[in-house]
């Protein structure tokens, strides 16, 4: 098989296993959204999933963002794409122009910087609140009880379009904890959308009532190991 019959077969499995499992808790498979985690993967290694209809695509680094995207964007002008790595406040001007949904919103300074350039811009990504379910000091987030807070705070001061919420569980511990308590947090917040899951745990993310689940592994094969 080439690479590219690979991909064909794992994305259409991951698309498959979306709609049972969104079936299994009585949604529509429409009703979850799969972003397709591209980062490291080449523009080549892209093409393909352009090729079988896929328009949502997930990245980490704002830099290797701007490098890849902008020409697929050309070609495909219905692509959105949403950050979902740490946003350093120098780039937040790139990130304003070239992403789409912003899940890494995670601390009033970045919410600052954020507003001042949608001040400058005609565009307006959402943004989803990044939460530190796990409340692990070395991982990016806002703690569960302070997430209230930070959303009255980007809402009202900052104008922001905060429309969900996004976490990574601990890799030690049963995702399912934390989907669940992400949801809950979702709920009690009114907010639609629930950004949890990846390659490993994205059936049980939807159980748990993912709208939006980040595959990247299941989708393109294994990520080369950073340089
Ligand atoms: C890399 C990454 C993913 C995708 O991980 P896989 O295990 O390859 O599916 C999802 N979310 C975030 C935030 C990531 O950095």
């Amino acid at each position: 098989m080439t690479a590219s019959t690979d991909l064909v077969a794992r994305l259409s499995a991951v698309r498959t296993a979306i709609a049972e499992a969104a079936a299994a808790s009585g949604r529509s498979a429409a009703a979850v959204t799969l972003v397709a985690v591209s980062k490291t993967q080449p523009v080549p290694a892209i093409e393909p999933a352009l090729a079988l209809g896929q328009r949502v695509f997930g990245e980490n680094r704002v830099q290797e963002a701007k490098a890849k995207w902008p020409d697929l964007r050309l070609r495909h002008p219905d692509l959105e794409l949403h950050l979902i790595g740490p946003l350093q406040t120098n780039k937040v001007k790139d990130a304003v122009a070239l992403f789409d949904v912003i899940e890494t919103l995670d601390r009033p300074r970045l919410a600052e910087a954020l507003a001042a350039e949608l001040a400058r811009s005609d565009r307006r990504p959402r943004c989803l609140i990044e939460v530190n379910t796990g409340e692990e000091a070395q991982k990016a987030g806002v703690a569960p009880g302070e997430v209230a807070a930070f959303l009255a705070l980007c809402r009202d001061r900052y104008g922001l379009s905060v429309t969900g919420l996004m976490a990574i569980p601990p890799q030690d511990e049963e995702p399912g904890l934390h989907f669940a308590l992400l949801a809950d947090l979702a709920r009690r917040l009114g907010l639609a959308e629930l950004s949890m899951g990846m390659s490993a745990d994205f059936v049980t993310a939807i159980r748990f009532g993912a709208t939006h689940v980040r595959v990247g592994t299941a989708i393109f094969g294994e990520r080369a190991p950073p340089p």
